[in-house]
């Protein structure tokens, strides 16, 4: 992720990754108690460009806001600031991961002084490009009673760890995981789509990540005219699709080849969500009618 030139920005100065440090009596570490984004940049016909900056920023103020923790920053100064970071380590495509975090304090009280961190580097499709075999984890999202899930907090990742390395020590690519009613949820760090008789269905927001690709297939959805659902999805649901995808940040968007040992029967490249992806792909690289939708 980083090599002996490798700059990352720490509370307003840009500092070699090397040399950047923090606390041991972090209440981010001990507890978990930090909120994160993941953003990318592409390299586009109009140079090095962020794709939906400002709205991940914001997502990283609400989810400060949602648990308690000061955000102090002004959002256009962040984007600036990173694309800052991406010139001077001479990233075009980039995967970007801003952290705020607290340091230090051992108390579950209020954080005692905040920071922010920005660090860059390239990141290839997180999933890969070819379609994924997915299982239904043993492990539930947790309970949005007991920890806003709408919020980034790193925390939440222990569980789409535990997620992520269920599904590959059972010979799955990836995990889907249910909610505390046993609806679809989320992937451990994608959202969900599935396809029926020639419609989309995702689970309504509420219990999982508002995610920004999500949102932008929404976008898409109505201007290419495709019916999206927002409702419950159950395991059934999902295990009957025509065929299903992923997407996020990361992974953007990647058709599911199966759920559990059931196959979808549509080829992928028939799929809405194969327009989608290619749809997606011209918008993030600025190829055709982007600003629609941005
Ligand atoms: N759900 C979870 C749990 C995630 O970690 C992510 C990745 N941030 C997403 C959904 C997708 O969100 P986005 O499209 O904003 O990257």
């Amino acid at each position: 992720y980083y090599n002996s030139s490798t700059q990352l920005y720490l509370n307003g100065e840009f500092v070699p990754a090397k040399d950047a440090s923090t606390d041991l009596y972090s209440q981010s570490l001990h507890y978990g108690y930090a909120v994160f984004e993941g953003i990318r940049a592409y390299n586009t016909h109009n140079g090095t460009r962020i794709f939906k900056a400002k709205r991940h920023y914001e997502r990283l103020k609400r989810s400060c806001e949602l648990v308690h923790i000061p955000f102090e920053w002004d959002i256009d100064e962040l984007v600036r600031q990173t694309y800052k970071l991406l010139e001077l380590n001479n990233l075009k495509d980039a995967y970007i991961r801003p952290l705020v975090y607290c340091n230090p304090n051992m108390t579950l009280s209020e954080p005692s002084s905040v920071n922010i961190m920005i660090c860059a580097w390239e990141w290839s499709a997180y999933l890969g490009s070819k379609q994924v075999r997915v299982c239904i984890s043993s492990y539930q999202r947790p309970n949005p009673k007991s920890t806003p899930m709408e919020a980034k907090v790193s925390g939440h990742y222990v569980n789409s760890i535990l997620a992520t390395t269920e599904a590959k020590s059972r010979g799955y690519d990836e995990a889907v995981l249910l909610d505390q009613h046993e609806f679809v949820a989320e992937a451990p760090g994608a959202n969900i789509f599935i396809e029926k008789s020639g419609k989309l269905y995702t689970p309504s927001l509420g219990h999982i990540l508002p995610g920004i690709t999500r949102a932008t297939v929404l976008q898409l959805c109505k201007s290419l005219d495709i019916e999206c659902i927002e409702k419950q999805i159950t395991a059934r649901d999902l295990k009957q699709a025509d065929a299903a995808f992923l997407c996020g940040t990361a992974v953007e968007i990647i058709g599911m080849k199966s759920i559990d040992e059931t196959t979808f029967p549509l080829k992928w490249s028939d799929s809405l969500g194969a327009t989608l992806q290619r749809t997606y792909k011209c918008l993030v690289l600025e190829k055709q009618n982007y600003e629609v939708f941005i």
